[in-house]
């Protein structure tokens, strides 16, 4: 990393908040990246294996940055932020943690917005939202939308089939051969609504107990966790990990599309353009998994909670892919650049619009 202005200029970050205090043993940063389109709004994260400070306040940076392109992407009017609290995401004393981001939340008056992350969960939202209302992601009897993972398989089967029209003419999934890596939140719900479409479906997942449960249920081919990259389909739906599309899984893979939940598929940005090479259509992961996030944050814009009105918003992320693939066949780019493109030109134009 630059030094820490040079960074924040280079992408023009608007805010960084530096939250502490000694006596509840609290440490948290707040990330603000742009308010264009709305609030920033992005998860809170709780970690502790960052290797120093500068690296937690980098990765705030890094992923405040991505929900602005992410929200942007989606047609969602909202900006980009991120909070982390540097500490064990198995601390058992949460409330006094939560609550006190909950305040420091507060004192941005609705700048910032936050909700569940990595390390954190919907139970750590509720003692937030006791300090304040700047807090998305809730459970339904707090007025959220809850578990939103089936809305995030939705879209992303939205995503796929998206990718189908682009390579078969037809977005249908009868008969498709779909490799489905990761049977967790996502993942299973994908395998469900992928089976109802009359896909033929071969799953994974490092935890065996979770292809077995599937595996009586569906009539599917099980897959050790590292052949899948070697099966023959048309479709690979990566559902885990970040960095599954590397140098060495992408001499291996024979699929025709590569649409998942997973963030961070692709290890280095220039596999986009190594798969663009090898015929292979890429869904960019933050398009293709965005449905959730839609889901949630409609409330923020309507509010309230409404699952017809949901799974409409979330349906149009086949839009925003036909959309990215305009954008690459337009300026000859791979789809993971003509995703961040199609972003920033929302960007641009929503602010001319709030000139008038
Ligand atoms: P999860 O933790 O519920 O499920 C992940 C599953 O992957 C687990 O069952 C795990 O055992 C399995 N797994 C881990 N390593 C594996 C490997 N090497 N091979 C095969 N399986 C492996 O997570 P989730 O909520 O289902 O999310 C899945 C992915 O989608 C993550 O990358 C997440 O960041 C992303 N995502 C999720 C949502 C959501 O709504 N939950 C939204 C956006 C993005």
């Amino acid at each position: 990393m630059d030094t820490l202005f040079d960074y924040m200029e280079k992408y023009d970050y608007q805010n960084l908040f530096i939250c502490q205090d000694k006596a509840l043993d609290f440490k948290a940063i707040i990330a603000i990246h742009d308010t264009t389109l709305g609030p920033a709004t992005g998860g809170c994260r709780m970690w502790d294996r960052y290797t120093s400070e500068m690296d937690a306040i980098e990765d705030a940076l890094r992923l405040a940055r991505g929900m602005t392109y992410k929200y942007a992407a989606a047609g969602v009017n909202l900006g980009g932020g991120k909070a982390v609290i540097i500490g064990d995401p198995k601390r058992k004393d949460r409330e006094p943690v939560f609550r006190a981001l909950g305040r420091f939340i507060n004192r941005l008056g609705g700048k910032y917005i936050t909700g569940e992350d990595v390390g954190t969960t919907l139970k750590d939202m509720e003692y937030i939202r006791m300090e304040t209302e700047f807090v998305v992601t809730l459970p339904t009897y707090l007025g959220g939308a809850g578990d939103i993972s089936p809305m995030t398989a939705f879209g992303t089967i939205r995503a796929i089939q998206a990718c189908c029209m682009r390579v078969y003419g037809s977005e249908s999934l009868e008969g498709k051969r779909v490799a489905v890596q990761g049977l967790g939140a996502v993942g299973h719900n994908i395998v469900e609504q992928l089976h109802e479409l009359g896909a033929k479906l071969a799953v994974t997942d490092i935890d065996f107990s979770k292809v077995e449960a599937m595996a009586t249920k569906y009539r599917l081919e099980i897959l050790r966790p590292e052949a899948i990259y070697d099966w023959d389909c048309d479709i690979f739906c990566p559902c885990a990990l970040g960095k599954v599309i590397n140098d060495e899984t992408l001499n291996r893979l024979k699929c025709k599309i590569i649409c998942g939940s997973a963030n961070n598929q692709l290890a280095e940005e220039g596999h986009g353009e190594l798969l663009e090479k090898k015929g292979i259509v890429y869904a960019p992961d933050y398009i293709a998994n965005a449905g959730g996030t839609i889901y949630d944050t409609d409330r923020l814009e309507v509010g309230d909670v409404s699952h017809e009105r949901g799974r409409e918003k979330v349906s149009r992320i086949y839009e925003k892919m036909v959309r990215v693939f305009e954008i690459s066949d337009r300026d000859k780019i791979p789809t993971c650049q003509a995703a961040d493109r199609m972003a920033e030109e929302r960007i641009k134009q929503i602010a001319e619009v709030k000139k008038l």
